[in-house]
């Protein structure tokens, strides 16, 4: 999870929020959205070494199971 600088944080702090994120080799949970279509977020579980997609949940009904007000 990224966690957004102070706004006096330093150049440094901030080149690192922005730019750099982690690269994991194995499986990971993506945000997707179906953009060319019905705009829709989706939770997308792909394994990075294999591009091999193992779940897809709409990101509102996990949205809706964690509880979280829309
Ligand atoms: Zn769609």
């Amino acid at each position: 999870m990224l966690a957004r600088p102070e706004a006096t944080a330093g150049v440094e702090a901030w080149d690192d929020y922005l730019h750099l994120r982690e690269n994991p080799a194995g499986v990971t949970e993506e945000l997707w959205q179906h953009e060319a279509g019905c705009a829709a977020w989706l939770v997308v579980r792909r394994d990075t070494r294999t591009h091999e997609i193992s779940e897809v949940t709409l990101a509102a009904d996990v949205k809706r199971s964690m509880g979280v007000a829309s």
